[in-house]
């Protein structure tokens, strides 16, 4: 897939070049395909099924340096630690929910932080991953986005991310979801999130995750929700609603401005159609903002005749924004009248509360206040 129309429908935006020395002489191996690192260990004479190899010790076996893959040559070893990084952010927090949410704070080659999340959840561990260094779209009650964006993440930083987090698991724990649900628009960087996927989606070579447990979360961009729709995989659709009318979301959801809510859900149609896939619409309660009754009733007429569920979320308050979570008896009545209304709604639990695992959270806090979160700092790579 280009990467030129996609961007080309976005606003323009500058990302700055690249330009550390580490990464302009070595290669990240994460972002080359298992094909790309046979055709150059094929130039330098060394079998190519020595890179399904690789690929198996980094995605499925957990290695974390070339060093532990045993079953290499120790001059292949030798020769890789030489031209490849394997991992190129280093742990600039880990911390620890006693839910068992894990949320890592990473720093990248150029200085940019992002954010993942581990969330343990009985059987389930799903991994919460970031697509962009801060987010364009400009909702009024996230965190991500307060700063604007300073560039697209790279295939090999998406798939960083869920092998750190890969790495926390215990050995008899398996990944079972992954959300792009981390910092960022993800449909803004579709070529690269797609690129990443395929290699979540790989049991081959990769990790192995069924597309209908990988979940991209999205603000609704109509043209790109379109490109997804005609990607390899049918991925799971989440959408951000947050507001039943073009009024509240044109306040809430400022990009909506240029979009609209009918257009997007045309789009979600559409990829219903191709995909058969039920869709989600997220729907973040802000308490005295977008969780009247009102709201609830227009989100029924939205929404009852769609295959499609509704994730209610619970706002989670980010310091220095004058947003707030719903009382118990608003989310209790708007409960009530969407599930009176036909609509197939889910209530969520906020996880993680304690350490900030609401998108963009954790960056600001340590950019602005290190001094105030509890951390267990470990360095790696
Ligand atoms: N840009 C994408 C994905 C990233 S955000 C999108 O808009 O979907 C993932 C979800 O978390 C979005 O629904 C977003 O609106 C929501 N979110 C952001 N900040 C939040 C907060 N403080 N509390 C609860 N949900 C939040």
């Amino acid at each position: 897939m280009s990467d030129q129309p996609l961007e080309s429908e976005l606003p323009a935006i500058e990302f700055p070049a690249i330009s550390s020395a580490k990464e302009s002489d070595r290669v990240h191996l994460l972002d080359w395909t298992t094909e790309e690192l046979a055709s150059w260990l094929g130039a330098r004479s060394i079998p190519k099924f020595r890179a399904a190899q690789i690929q198996r010790w980094i995605y499925q076996r957990r290695a974390k340096q070339f060093e532990q893959m045993t079953d290499l040559p120790k001059d292949l070893r030798t020769l890789l630690d030489e031209h490849f990084d394997l991992f190129r952010t280093t742990t600039a927090a880990h911390q620890h929910a006693a839910d068992g949410t894990e949320k890592l704070l990473l720093q990248l080659v150029d200085g940019g932080r992002i954010e993942c999340v581990l969330l343990r959840d009985g059987p389930r561990r799903s991994i919460c991953v970031s697509s962009q260094v801060g987010c364009a779209m400009g909702c009024v009650f996230c965190a991500s986005g307060l700063d604007g964006v300073e560039r697209n993440l790279t295939r090999g930083e998406i798939l960083e991310q869920m092998l750190k987090l890969q790495h926390l698991l215990e050995a008899d724990e398996r990944l079972s979801h992954i959300v792009m649900m981390g910092m960022g628009e993800p449909l803004a960087n579709l070529p690269r999130v797609l690129a990443a996927l395929s290699v979540a989606k790989d049991s081959e070579f990769g990790l192995g995750i069924s597309p209908r447990r990988i979940t991209i979360s999205t603000v609704g961009l109509p043209p790109a929700i379109d490109k997804l729709a005609a990607a390899d995989a049918p991925y799971h659709l989440a959408i951000s609603l947050h507001a039943p009318n073009d009024g509240l979301r044109n306040r809430l959801v400022p990009v909506n401005q240029t979009i609209g809510i009918q257009a997007i859900l045309d789009a979600a149609d559409r990829y219903f159609a191709k995909t058969k896939r039920r869709l989600t619409f997220e729907y973040v309660l802000l308490g005295g903002l977008n969780d009247s009754i009102q709201c609830a009733r227009e989100l029924v007429q939205l929404l009852r005749h769609r295959t499609a569920m509704l994730n209610v979320i619970p706002y989670n308050p980010v310091p220095g924004l004058p947003y707030q979570t719903p009382t118990p008896s608003a989310v209790l009545q708007f409960r009530r009248t969407l599930l009176d209304g036909g609509v197939n709604a889910m209530f969520r639990q906020r996880k993680g509360d304690e350490i900030q695992a609401a998108c963009g959270q954790l960056r600001r806090l340590r950019e602005r206040e290190p001094q105030v979160v509890s951390i267990q700092s470990t360095k790696t790579s």
